[in-house]
């Protein structure tokens, strides 16, 4: 006995739409992990750097990019990496000041820190590193997570609204095209819900024509506000109400996944086909 087993570590990367709720969605499910006892750091990608707010009760984290040209390349890993809720571990890479230069560079310059810093090495055990990515992969920086092989499996959060289900396709076309150099695979479908007709079977159609699933339905909820104003989680703020429940059952949906795919990106004509037959059912 006295044998250490070594945590292998699960690399997710969170993609969607803007504003369709990647940020939101992905600290609730940290939280979710945590409250398992999972213990998993938290990148966020996005310049906005407000992937971490909620698990660190509102405070504003000084990104990579702010603190590497404030002090210098001589930083430790706790000058980047910020103790969170149950345990979490938060890390913003944040970008250049809006209109100068590629916002995807936050993403690389931080990710190649982390590693410098040996912030994945085994004797961190960290069972999961989560990237909060903004939706828009075609740039160079934004692909960097599954482009290098940084993350292993994508969930797309997703909903009804056409743009939401464009963006997820076109997210999954992006995939299909580091899947065959890199190795990274789609877990799954977050539907997140805009209160769309038909919504919930319709992304399950999505999904499955997508050749993935969906690996949960998280209802629109005010609680979901009203946590964050008080700058927490659902599960921070309430533990006890219905919203926090559907987060802890996402992150056990994604934490026994084992349906990891290439994605077959739709048709556009196909995709819209689907939004009217599902639409037509109202
Ligand atoms: P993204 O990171 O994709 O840009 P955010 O996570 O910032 O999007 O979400 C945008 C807003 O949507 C948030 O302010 C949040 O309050 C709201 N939101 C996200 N998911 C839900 C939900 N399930 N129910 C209610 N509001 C939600
Ligand atoms: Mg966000």
């Amino acid at each position: 006995m006295g044998v250490m087993t070594k945590t292998c570590t699960r690399k997710v990367a969170i993609y969607g739409k803007g504003g369709i709720g990647k940020s939101t969605t992905t600290q609730n499910t940290v939280a979710a992990l945590a409250e398992m006892g999972k213990k998993v750091m938290v990148v966020g990608c996005d310049p906005k750097a407000d992937s971490t707010r909620l698990l660190l009760g509102g405070l504003a984290q000084r990104t990579v990019l702010d603190t590497l040209r404030e002090e210098g390349e001589d930083v430790d890993l706790c000058d980047i990496r910020k103790p969170g809720f149950c345990n979490t571990l938060c890390v913003e890479s944040g970008g250049p000041e809006p209109g100068v230069g590629c916002a995807g560079r936050g993403i690389i310059t931080s990710i190649n820190m982390l590693e410098q810093l040996g912030a994945y090495e085994e004797d961190e055990n960290l069972d999961y590193v989560f990237y909060d990515v903004l939706g828009d992969v075609v740039c160079g920086g934004f692909a960097m997570p599954i482009r290098d092989g940084k993350a292993q499996e994508i969930y797309i959060v997703c909903s009804g609204e056409m743009m939401a289900m464009y963006a997820a396709n076109n997210i999954c076309k992006g995939i299909v095209k580091f899947a065959e150099a890199g190795g990274v695979r789609l877990g799954g479908l977050i539907c997140n819900s805009r209160k769309v007709d038909n919504e919930k079977e319709m992304i399950a159609e999505f999904a499955k024509r997508l050749g993935t699933q969906m690996i949960h339905f998280v209802p629109r909820d005010n609680d979901v506000q009203r946590a964050e104003i008080n700058k927490k989680t659902v599960i921070d703020w309430n533990p006890q109400c219905a919203q926090a429940d559907e987060y802890r059952t996402l992150a056990t949906n994604i934490d026994s996944n084992e349906r990891f795919v290439i994605p077959q990106p739709m048709a556009i004509e196909d995709l819209e086909k689907l939004l009217l037959d599902y639409g037509l059912l109202a």
